[in-house]
């Protein structure tokens, strides 16, 4: 694929010293320093350029252009390190975007660019910037909060990915598994390994080693796996860190199946009479929880709340301006009487 066809027009240049082409994901010198996996992997990137095949037929009574799956992954080979970054409420302007990214100092390109008014393309140029941007879920750019989902070659801006960088940790891990490769591939079990944490790339906390590992979310995974030989191995345990909620019906993140109430709406009502009873508690009932680090999840759908929470405001309001309206009524007919009286009592 040549990068003429990139959608997105050129990426800023950020480092012109070391522009390898936004495409060349694996050509330029300057690679990462770093924990990151790609580093202690052989193996080359696919060969990009070369022809694909396809086929003109109808599919559906639509006339279809036919490529293998392997076609598709391939063509979408350059994307590898995609991020669509999602605005629910308000989005920044565009150059806004792009300044905050150039100020995150990555240390390869990118670019960023809209694929309608709520969603942006990200496109980062290596494993190391995507690990570090994805590990984060969600930043503030302008006060607006943009949730990273990861782009596919099946991406739908209706809906929402369910693979999320996870840290998978595993404690008490026998000192000589504190490998790198033995790490990668424990991780590959569970989907496409990101990056190890400081400590367990330095083996400064022999205790537990921590990965970051992109996971599908739907899908069960084992709590532990069989590490070593079949009959000298042993069973490792795996931790899960920071599991988030994803709704495998509305495909969105922010509430789990259980709590669907398009699924349950009699969960609607149960919510809204709890709402009553602890209306000025906070707690799993909120709208967004939002933690130290920036990263939020929304509740939805929650279109009833939100608005009942508007209109209780609204309502709050109206009190308060029925109170002070009265007392202002009050104080004039006060004033009026007042002045009557001195009148009354200059007069005699
Ligand atoms: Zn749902």
């Amino acid at each position: 694929m040549a990068s003429s066809s990139n959608p997105w027009g050129s990426p800023p240049a950020v480092s012109p010293k070391t522009n390898p082409g936004f495409f060349d994901l694996s050509g330029g010198e300057k690679r990462p320093s770093s924990r990151s996996f790609k580093d202690v992997l052989t193996g080359p990137a696919e060969a990009k350029g070369s022809g694909f095949e396809f086929k003109k037929s109808t599919v559906k009574g639509v006339p279809a252009i036919l490529f293998s799956e392997e076609d598709v992954v391939r063509l979408a080979a350059p994307y590898q390190f995609t991020l669509v970054g999602k605005f629910t409420l308000r989005r920044p302007n565009l150059d806004f975007i792009r300044g905050f990214f150039r100020n995150l100092k990555l240390s390869g390109n990118f670019s960023i660019g809209l694929l309608d008014p709520r969603h942006v393309a990200i496109q980062l140029s290596n494993d190391l910037d995507y690990s570090r941007i994805f590990s984060r879920r969600s930043y503030y750019i302008a006060n607006c909060q943009m949730r990273l989902l990861k782009w596919t070659p099946y991406f739908d801006i209706k809906e929402e990915s369910p693979i999320v960088p996870i840290w998978l940790s595993f404690p008490n891990i026998r000192l000589h598994f504190f490998n790198q490769h033995v790490l990668h591939a424990i991780g590959s079990v569970f989907g496409r390994p990101l990056q190890s944490d400081q400590a367990t790339a330095a083996r400064s906390r022999p205790s537990v080693a921590r990965i970051l590992v992109e996971i599908d979310i739907t899908k069960n995974h084992p709590k532990e796996v069989w590490l070593g030989s079949e009959k000298q191995g042993y069973l490792q345990q795996v931790e899960f860190e920071k599991v988030p909620d994803y709704c495998n019906h509305c495909r969105i993140h922010g509430h789990s199946f259980s709590d669907c109430y398009v699924v349950h709406p009699q969960l609607k009502k149960i919510k809204s009479n709890e709402r009553v009873d602890m209306k000025n508690m906070t707690g799993p009932n909120q709208k967004t929880v939002v933690t130290e680090n920036g990263e939020g999840s929304e509740n939805c759908p929650t279109e009833v709340r939100k608005i009942t929470a508007r209109e209780e405001a609204i309502i709050n309001k109206e009190k308060e301006e029925t109170i002070k309206g009265i007392l202002m009524m009050l104080m004039k007919k006060l004033m009026c009487v007042m002045r009557r009286l001195m009148t009354d009592w200059m007069i005699k």
